[in-house]
């Protein structure tokens, strides 16, 4: 697309391959500056403990209309969670302590005590919850809002970009509702809840864009372009009149997407599959032709220790997952970390390298046996669909403990009269250099291969794939990381077992590429992505992916790959 010289250009992170024509609202960064202390007199606590209580009601006033407007599950859930957050005696407990004991204002006692648990969110380490930490500092900021009475921003409209610091993913879908054209952020990454959501929701969104509250002024025209990963700021008419076409374009193509079989051009077939965590995402699941569910993470069931699900709880989900999708659903095992019980307690120097996903779920034996009883018996009632998956698996003895204690269960539900699925798969997600390297020896102990891409790159590349400072560092499709799929893959192929690939490469155009150059047929991504990477892989030949793949790793770069694919392929829009 030629642009003039002249114009102001931003750059960041494409979230998609969206692109959003629309007028910039600013969000002002008010709320997310830091409230500070003040004192009250001794006769004011009992006033700001009323008011406490009075804000809190309107602020689960405001999530239940929240809740009741969305469609999405997967965003009530959060919803919900927030609201038990908001309702935590606990929480109130610490609040009245700061009006009490230190004679503080409320609006800072809320604010120090969301912001104590926020810190040992960050402290824990797990990538998951992490990402949650922009829930609860939406519910703070939310909260400080109502006490000090700061409403919804009204310049919102159908035309809006917003462009944001940062922004929670129910105030995202509060907008959404308003029929937003797009956002705009200054942090985050691909993996952040927000750029989840908005991926989910289809809503064309960038990340990362430094300074874009400061360099885009309010109300004026903007262009963001997510395929090339920028914003253009008052954009000329013809620039305009350009996108215009494009989006038309692209909107024309959607529609024939819908009716390709996922088949390269010479007949090989591919498999699409979904990543999931949230019943509301399943009509997405069938609405964009997914042919199972090939990472079903189970988090979200433990986010709150009060509300961490019963094994009878579960297996309601987990039956509501299989009865209302078709084909496999892969159940990963739960991915938590650095966290003893989910309490956010126990701290460690280096989280990620810690107690995390298998290495915590051995240690935590009901908490285990909990879920995989609930996964069993889900198995039993629907043979043949599903498989368990392990998260963070680094050594042998982890899979072989594993295999002993889901054989144990099994033949306990048995011996109960439980319908079980005695070939239920066992597999490991491959997302630790360890399990990469040594494939052939642990591919003979396991059913099936996932490969978790957003780890593998954060452990080969030594990257803390949370953090925004060291984010150009996150290379997916590095030739280190693909070097050690393609190491998985001829594992897997000598041991004869199959192998997938469910990190955020898959729905990456490059990434998808390339793995399917290198033989891997079976991609599970969120499902939004799936008509994108379907047109793409339709589009060429098995071995045009294979020579693509072949040159790719033969560089020694990630920009290398990059222009290596640009020049392979030529967009059928531009
Ligand atoms: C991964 O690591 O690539 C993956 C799919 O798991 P998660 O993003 O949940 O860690
Ligand atoms: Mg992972």
């Amino acid at each position: 697309m030629d642009v003039d010289v002249e114009q102001k250009v931003l750059e960041g992170i494409g979230i998609d391959d969206n692109i959003a024509i629309g007028k910039a609202v600013i969000f002002s960064t008010d709320s997310l500056e830091p409230v500070t202390p003040q004192k009250i007199a001794k006769n004011q606590v009992e006033k700001h403990k009323k008011r406490y209580k009075t804000a809190q009601q309107l602020l689960l006033e405001d999530l239940e209309t929240l809740s009741n407007q969305v469609s999405d599950t997967s965003t009530r859930d959060i919803i919900e969670t927030q609201k038990q957050i908001a309702s935590d005696p606990e929480i109130e407990r610490n609040v009245y302590s700061i009006i009490d004991g230190k004679l503080l204002t409320v609006d800072f006692a809320v604010y120090q005590t969301y912001d104590l648990f926020i810190e040992r969110l960050k402290e824990s380490g797990s990538a998951l919850f992490r990402q949650r930490i922009v829930d609860l500092e939406d519910l703070r900021d939310r909260f400080v809002s109502i006490i000090k009475n700061k409403p919804k921003n009204n310049a919102v409209t159908k035309k809006s970009i917003i462009v944001t610091k940062d922004i929670s993913p129910t105030e995202l879908v509060s907008y959404y509702e308003d029929g937003i054209q797009g956002l705009i952020m200054e942090k985050g990454g691909i993996t952040s809840h927000a750029a989840i959501i908005a991926k989910s929701l289809g809503i064309p969104c960038m990340v990362s864009v430094k300074s874009a509250t400061d360099s885009i002024p309010n109300q004026k025209e903007i262009i963001l372009d997510g395929t090339v990963e920028k914003v253009y700021v008052d954009p000329s008419k013809k620039l305009v009149k350009k996108y215009r076409d494009k989006i038309a374009k692209i909107r024309a193509g959607e529609a024939k997407v819908e009716n390709l079989v996922s088949e390269t051009k010479d007949g090989k077939s591919f498999h699409l599959m979904a990543n999931i965590e949230f019943e509301a995402e399943l009509p997405e699941v069938k609405n964009n032709g997914a042919a199972g569910i090939g990472l079903l993470r189970t988090e979200s069931l433990l986010f709150g220790h009060r509300i961490r699900k019963s094994s009878e709880e579960q297996e309601v989900f987990y039956g509501h997952i299989l009865e209302d999708s078709s084909g496999e659903v892969i159940i990963r095992l739960f991915d938590i970390g650095g966290d003893k019980n989910n309490s956010f307690s126990n701290k460690e120097a280096n989280p990620f390298l810690g107690w995390r996903g298998i290495r915590l779920l051995l240690d935590e034996d009901k908490l285990l046996r909990n879920q995989l009883t609930a996964i069993l018996k889900t198995a039993g009632k629907y043979p043949g669909r599903v498989k368990i998956l392990v998260p963070m698996v680094s050594v042998m003895e982890e899979v072989q403990e594993i295999k002993a204690i889901i054989g144990g269960i099994q033949q306990q539900l048995e011996e109960e009269g439980e319908k079980v699925d005695k070939d239920i798969p066992i597999g490991v997600m491959v997302e630790v250099p360890s399990v990469a390297v040594s494939a052939f020896k642990f591919a003979q102990e396991v059913d099936f291969f996932s490969i978790g891409t957003n780890d593998l790159t954060q452990y080969t590349m030594a990257v803390d794939r949370g953090n925004e400072r060291i984010y150009n560092l996150f290379q997916h499709y590095h030739p280190s990381v693909l070097q050690l799929i393609k190491t998985t893959i001829e594992g897997a192929k000598k041991a004869g077992i199959t192998v997938s690939v469910c990190g955020e490469l898959a729905a990456d155009k490059i990434g998808a590429a390339c793995v399917l150059g290198m033989g891997i047929t079976d991609l599970s991504m969120v499902p939004r992505a799936i008509p994108k990477v379907k047109s793409l892989l339709s589009s060429r030949s098995m071995d045009d992916f294979a020579e693509l793949a072949k040159a790719a790793l033969d560089q020694c770069s990630a920009r290398g790959v990059k222009e290596v694919f640009d020049e392979w392929h030529v967009p059928a829009i531009d």
